[in-house]
């Protein structure tokens, strides 16, 4: 696997140089040397051009500047990580913004799961918003919850929190007009409890299905948190049909050992566009005695390659994440919400901007390896 993974990451480069050669060929056709760009800062280059105007919040999150790093970075991290211990940690899976570089990031999975009060509501709450005709976005302030709506009941991707759940999801449908009962599955993209810890309540009164990949339903089972009855296991490449809409889902490990990443047609009058969904974006690694941090950025590395492939050969044009700082929903839910007749959607980004999305996922990843080693 890991060697499978160097060779993914050397093929990444080596087409990067050849592009970079071709570029740097003159009128005369002449080769130049080509730049370096296997270097820390070869690679934030490329996510800083990928990024462009489209995605900023993610290449903030994943690929901060260096002079964001370094001491301030792990001074940083250690004051959320005592956070996450003494608090229990439902926060603390958002330290899994962190970069690479800080102590705390190098600290096993963040403690999770201890009992604690939930934060006040008004830190957290925020209203649904119908993003397509088949489509709605239910989650709080900082992070995001999916339901796709089929003729055949409700698909929810994510759960946020046990505190949340409620409020967002079971009532976030009812305001949008859906009935909460009609939840038929449940996806959960990896075993964090920003993502998961909403999965019981769902599970115990709706009797939805959740599913996840067998590797995030062991890794939950290793945590304390509000977590579901482990109940289907996602296979790579799986799909999922409800009524008339099926969802593809497939296993990039990386920021978990078993996160899923999606595909989802989405419609619009009449219309039919793809979203993608990365599944788990930050570092905050499952790290053990043999799985290092180098290990996992291997393996993120080249389940961001493959699903990348993915999504250009599904024609992906629209990009959703489970964090709303990653995928430009703190802009693109008022936008959406303050639409006109006629307006385009501001979720519709195209296929190059959506491919350009996976880009700085992979190009931040190759980053934080090259600092791992010192390149
Ligand atoms: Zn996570």
């Amino acid at each position: 696997m890991k060697n499978r993974a160097i060779h993914v990451v050397f093929a990444g480069i080596f087409a990067v140089a050849t592009a970079a050669v071709m570029a740097a060929q003159g009128r005369n056709g002449a080769a130049q040397p080509a730049p370096q760009p296997a270097t820390a800062a070869g690679h934030r280059a490329l996510a800083v051009a990928a990024a462009g105007t489209d995605h900023p919040g993610l290449l903030a999150t994943v690929c901060p500047a260096p002079a964001a790093g370094g001491a301030a970075r792990g001074g940083a991290g250690a004051g959320r990580a005592s956070a996450g211990a003494a608090r229990g940690g439902a926060g603390a899976n958002a330290a899994g913004t962190g970069r690479a570089g800080g102590a705390a990031a190098q600290a096993p999975t963040p403690a999770r799961g201890a009992v604690r009060a939930a934060p006040a509501r008004e830190t957290w709450h925020a209203e649904p918003v119908k993003v397509f005709d088949n489509l709605y976005w239910l989650g709080q302030t900082e992070y995001s919850v999916w339901a796709v709506n089929t003729s055949a009941g409700i698909i929810i991707i994510d759960t946020i929190f046990d505190y949340s759940v409620e409020d967002e999801v079971v009532d976030g449908l009812k305001k949008v007009g859906l009935d909460p009962a009609n939840i038929k599955y449940v996806i959960v993209s990896h075993g964090h409890s920003d993502h998961s810890g909403g999965a019981k309540l769902l599970q115990d009164r709706f009797h939805a299905r959740v599913l996840m990949s067998k590797a995030d339903w062991d890794l939950l089972d290793r945590s304390n948190g509000t977590k579901p009855s482990r109940d289907m296991v996602v296979e790579d490449g799986q799909q999922l049909t409800l009524g008339d809409e099926t969802l593809t889902m497939y296993l990039t490990p990386g920021h978990t050992p078993g996160t899923i990443s999606t595909i989802i047609p989405v419609k619009e009058n009449g219309e039919t566009h793809t979203a993608a969904a990365w599944g788990g974006t930050a570092y905050n690694f499952t790290i053990t005695p043999d799985k290092g941090r180098e290990y996992w950025f291997h393996t993120y590395i080249a389940s961001a390659l493959r699903f990348q492939a993915v999504e250009q050969a599904a024609k992906a044009d629209v990009v959703i994440a489970n964090h709303t700082n990653f995928d430009g929903s703190k802009q693109k839910l008022p936008a959406t919400k303050n639409r006109k007749p006629g307006d385009p959607n501001p979720w519709v980004i195209g296929t190059d901007a959506a491919n350009r999305y996976m880009t700085v996922v992979v190009e931040c990843a190759k980053a934080g390896l090259a600092e791992l080693e010192g390149r």
